[in-house]
């Protein structure tokens, strides 16, 4: 039902950022404030029997949900951002993303060792981006308790690679 809502909704765009990509547009889901609460109630209900002590997401479309998440379990919202956009001390981790590369960022005080961290992001691919923000939260001494994400592109095997870190993997709609 949620899954055939998102589908109907998120939109594919051709080229885009380059040829031969066909991206998954999500924003006219965060123009349907119906489907936006459903879908972040959606993501709340998956992680019933996972504790979560802080949802992280990733900039910028993993700040939209996740921190309507985070809302909803009513825990801590922590950004990770791209480098260089965060004003106190960070430490960093690079990642390879289905196209290009990047450098994530986190606050080095954003989270405390032990706490069980939620990554949230809007869109799952090759995983890499996921891969690199899980290496920050645990070089801070905390536990990956789990991936969301409303998207999941399956084709491209993000599942395969997550899945040796024995977090559960969360989607809302796959391809
Ligand atoms: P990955 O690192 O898993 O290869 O790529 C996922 C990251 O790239 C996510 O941060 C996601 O926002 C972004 N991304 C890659 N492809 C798409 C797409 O088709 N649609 C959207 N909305 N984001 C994408």
């Amino acid at each position: 039902m949620i899954e055939s809502k998102i589908k109907q909704t998120v939109r594919d765009i051709a080229d885009f950022p380059k040829p031969g990509i066909v991206f998954k547009d999500i924003t006219p889901i965060l123009k349907d404030g119906v489907l936006c609460r459903e879908i972040t109630e959606a993501l709340a209900a998956q992680l019933l029997d996972v504790k979560v002590d802080v949802v992280v997401g990733i900039e910028s479309r993993g700040f939209l949900f996740g921190m309507l998440l985070a809302q909803t379990l009513q825990v801590p919202f922590v950004p990770i951002r791209k480098a260089g956009k965060l004003p106190f001390k960070t430490i960093k981790q690079p990642c390879n993303l289905e196209y290009g590369s990047a450098v994530l960022e986190v606050h080095e005080d954003a989270l405390l060792p032990g706490q069980k961290v939620l990554i949230h992001d809007d869109l799952l691919a090759t995983g890499g981006t996921v891969v690199a923000a899980a290496k920050l939260v645990k070089m801070l001494g905390a536990e990956v308790a789990g991936f969301s994400f409303i998207i999941g592109l399956d084709f491209l095997k993000g599942k395969e690679r997550l899945a040796e870190g024995n977090a559960p993997i969360f989607t809302l709609a796959s391809y």
